[in-house]
């Protein structure tokens, strides 16, 4: 068998312990100094030349090939949730309320031992991989775009990153063409209205009633002015005005989050929420402001990229299938690594075999089969060594 699968097998339970500790010491987006720290050290010991603090708390290893020909980067996230861990793994959590529940663990732990792996392999290596240890994809601004900025992709030819899934069997890796994630972006809307005695209407203006018909005129922008055939959403998460039961609203708040595919869509939507408050606001003679932010862009893989870490995935051992999946509505910010350089995202399943109930990413319960870490590793080490010798030919 390919050497790169054997030495990645001897190495299994050195990826696992890493993974596990990572997972009992989870940090938070943006302070993630410890996690940063280990894996420094962990690049550092095998002689690889490390930035620190790239774009915040991220971290890039280069390993220079024997041999000369691409760079390749390879990308793994290490931030964790603000989430109590409900498992009763013996290595959950030690840090109240924070929790690895979307498995960026496991990313770094298959990422740092496929590192190790191909350090041993470095004599036939025809080229150079860059290690993007990336923090904070969870939270917005997140951190590829800083560690983009701060100089990651480059002399960078090719990106290849996956994401593990908790409810797709473990063997499965998934891909698609095109749209994978949708650009996510999130608003705040304040309406100042007047507020008053609740036995005089009359007399105020009712940031509640306000709210209210906002939240359908809102809705509406995505059922009446949007192709039903383009992917849209607009969901309010907040509805903020609390007062006594005699008590008129003066104020309101509104937040949520806005979900798309295309740049035209995305735009329209900003503008016209903009119209809708502003009319919805003055029938009533209030004022509606809205802060509109926006997240990460929509992520869009590579076609040439993609068939070809897809083609070579089956021939991965422990992959048992290799199927197209579904755009999700969900952001990521990977996103933006593939607006600058050509590359792909790939989904490696990791739910446990004749499992009675798994339970989605940020959820409490939230666990993962460790065989699909050693899946991941495999899958960005084949990539990394076909792309090296024939670029996108298999
Ligand atoms: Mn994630």
């Amino acid at each position: 068998m390919e050497k790169l699968y054997t030495e990645l097998d001897e190495i299994y339970d050195e990826i696992v312990a890493i993974r596990r500790h990572l997972h009992e010491n989870p940090e938070l987006s943006f302070q993630e100094t410890n996690t940063a720290k280990y894996i420094a050290e962990y690049q550092e010991n095998l002689g690889h030349e490390v930035r620190k603090n790239v774009g915040g708390n991220g971290i890039v290893a280069f390993l220079r090939g024997d041999k000369p020909g691409p760079t390749v980067a390879l990308r793994a996230d290490f931030d964790a949730l603000p989430i109590q861990e409900e498992t009763d793994i013996p290595f959950r959590s030690k840090n109240d309320g924070v929790m690895h529940a979307c498995g960026h663990d496991g990313h770094t732990a298959a990422l740092l031992g496929l590192a190790k792996v191909l350090n041993g392999m470095k004599s036939e290596l025809e080229g150079n991989v860059v290690f993007i240890h990336q923090h904070a994809e969870e939270v917005v601004p997140g951190g590829a775009k800083s560690m983009i900025e701060a100089g990651c992709l480059d002399g960078v030819d090719v990106i290849f990153g996956v994401h593990l899934q908790a409810q797709t069997p473990a063997g499965e890796v998934s891909y698609r063409i095109g749209p994978l994630h949708a650009a996510a972006d999130f608003f705040e809307v304040k309406i100042q209205g007047k507020g008053g005695h609740g036995a005089y209407p009359h007399q105020t203006k009712d940031s509640i009633v306000i709210g209210s018909q906002l939240v359908g005129n809102l809705q509406q922008i995505i059922s009446r002015k949007i192709d039903p055939l383009e992917p849209a959403v607009i969901s309010i998460g907040t509805f903020e005005a609390v007062n006594a039961n005699n008590v008129i609203a003066d104020t309101a708040l509104l937040k949520g989050t806005v979900r798309t595919y295309s740049n035209q869509v995305r735009n329209y939507i900003e503008k016209e929420m903009e119209n809708v408050i502003a009319s919805t606001c003055q029938l009533y003679h209030a004022e509606g402001k809205l802060d509109y932010r926006r997240g990460y862009p929509a992520l869009i893989t590579h076609e040439k990229e993609t068939n070809f870490v897809a083609e070579l995935a089956i021939d991965i051992p422990e992959v048992e299938a290799v199927k197209e999946t579904e755009p999700s509505m969900g952001g990521e910010d990977y996103a933006y690594y593939l607006e600058k350089v050509k590359g792909t995202f790939m989904f490696v399943g990791a739910e446990y075999p004749n499992v009675k109930e798994s339970y989605p990413h940020h959820h409490p319960k939230f666990d993962i089969d460790e065989r699909a870490l050693l899946i991941s590793a495999k899958l960005l080490g084949k990539a990394t060594i076909e792309y090296m010798k024939h670029g996108l030919r298999i």
